[in-house]
């Protein structure tokens, strides 16, 4: 079976789904590699690179798509990579399967068989092919170095015959994978991290880096995670509260780093417009959760925005694609591992849709969208 790699066509878009590694272990597995020239340029990875991977370098999509049985990607395929895929083709990329409804459409109507990396399941079995966790984590190291590159000041303290620089307090709000990196990192730049979560796991986290817990522990904080792990929504009053007792916090942070979601929601608000003119001249803020909404009253998607009082909200979409190298690297290692899911054991490719991992992931088959979270449109 064959796998093309195409060139991503987003705007902004600088990682790609494959690196040589990837295409020789793919190649191990007894696929066939084809990929497009240019694809891996914005990461690093010259078309002589793959080639010498074992890859055959096609000059254009159509011929990177001809003969596909398997399309990689990081987003969701565009109008032209759809035209030039055979019908029954499957894909495996992030679909942003809750907001890019034409999408979805589009791959049904191409009669793709669609995977939806963000579905994976987080079981043990399916760690290696997780895509949020292996770009989260990358996101929120980025975080802070953006941050940092914003602040007009230095992040750890500085001892000098001039005299000394103060460590810069950092504040995390929202501790999942991205969160976790962005404690680690701050700590590591010498800086004086707090965070913040509803759920109650992470306190041992956050302390477990060296960093200081802060939040309202009342009875609804105690039941705040999913089975699955994940937040959930708060109610109003929590909210109020936990806004309360952070106010005094946030006006005392020179960075604050929010990360905050909700799986299939709108990012929570987390920091008001008051809490943001309650802050220092030159505070950074950085809103990693811009591209769903934001957790930052006033954070523009694709903008920093100066506040009347002199703070930076930075409002940078994609900052996995920041980092790109690294991010292409893990991110290929997750399609790696999900493409081996598609071969039986003689390697040949014969897709087990009974497999938990398949039938979580799969969005389109056939010419139709088949995820039940997905069926019907959003209102
Ligand atoms: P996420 O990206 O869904 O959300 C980021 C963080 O925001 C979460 O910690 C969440 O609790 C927090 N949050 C939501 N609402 C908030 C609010 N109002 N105020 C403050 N914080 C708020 O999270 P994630 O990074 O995907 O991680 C979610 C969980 O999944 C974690 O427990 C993580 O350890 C777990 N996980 C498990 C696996 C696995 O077992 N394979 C892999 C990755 C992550």
């Amino acid at each position: 079976a064959v796998v093309a790699v195409t060139r991503e066509r987003r705007a902004g878009e600088t990682r790609v789904a494959a690196t040589p590694e990837t295409v020789k272990k793919l190649i191990g597995q007894g696929f066939a590699v084809t990929v497009e020239s240019g694809a891996g340029v914005t990461a690093a990875i010259p078309d002589a690179e793959y080639a010498a991977a074992g890859a055959t370098v096609a000059k254009t999509l159509k011929d990177a798509l001809a003969k596909a049985d398997v399309l990689f990607k990081v987003r969701g395929p565009e109008a032209e990579e759809l035209a030039a895929l055979k019908p029954g083709a499957y894909v495996l990329a992030t679909l942003n399967p809750y907001n890019e409804r034409a999408t979805l459409e589009g791959l049904a109507k191409a009669k793709a068989g669609a995977f939806a990396m963000e579905f994976v399941p987080r079981i043990t079995r399916a760690q290696v092919m997780d895509v949020l966790s292996s770009q989260a984590n990358l996101a929120g190291y980025r975080a802070v170095i953006e941050a940092s590159e914003a602040y007009g000041k230095a992040l750890p303290m500085m001892m000098t015959a001039a005299g000394t620089v103060a460590a810069a307090k950092v504040f995390i709000m929202g501790v999942g994978v991205a969160g976790l990196q962005a404690i680690a990192t701050a700590r590591r730049l010498g800086a004086v991290v707090t965070a913040t979560d509803v759920r109650p796991a992470t306190k041992e986290q956050v302390e477990s880096l060296g960093a200081k817990f802060l939040a309202v522990e009342d009875e609804e904080f105690k039941n705040a995670q999913t089975a699955g792990g994940y937040a959930k929504e708060m109610s109003a009053e929590y909210q109020a509260k936990q806004a309360e007792l952070l106010s005094s916090h946030i006006a005392k942070q020179d960075i604050v780093i929010t990360t905050a979601l909700i799986p299939g929601r709108p990012a929570p608000k987390l920091v008001s417009a008051e809490q943001v003119a309650s802050m220092k001249p030159g505070s950074v803020i950085v809103d990693l959760a811009v591209e769903q909404g934001g957790n930052v009253v006033g954070a523009k998607l694709g903008e920093v925005a100066e506040t009347a009082n002199g703070v930076k909200i930075l409002g940078r979409p994609n900052l996995p694609g920041r980092i790109a190298a690294d991010a292409s690297a893990l991110y290929a290692r997750n399609l790696l591992a999900f493409a081996g899911l598609l071969l039986d054991k003689d390697g040949k490719l014969a897709p087990d849709f009974e497999d938990e991992i398949l039938k979580a992931a799969l969005v389109t088959k056939d010419g139709a969208i088949v995820h039940e979270q997905l069926k019907t449109a959003p209102a």
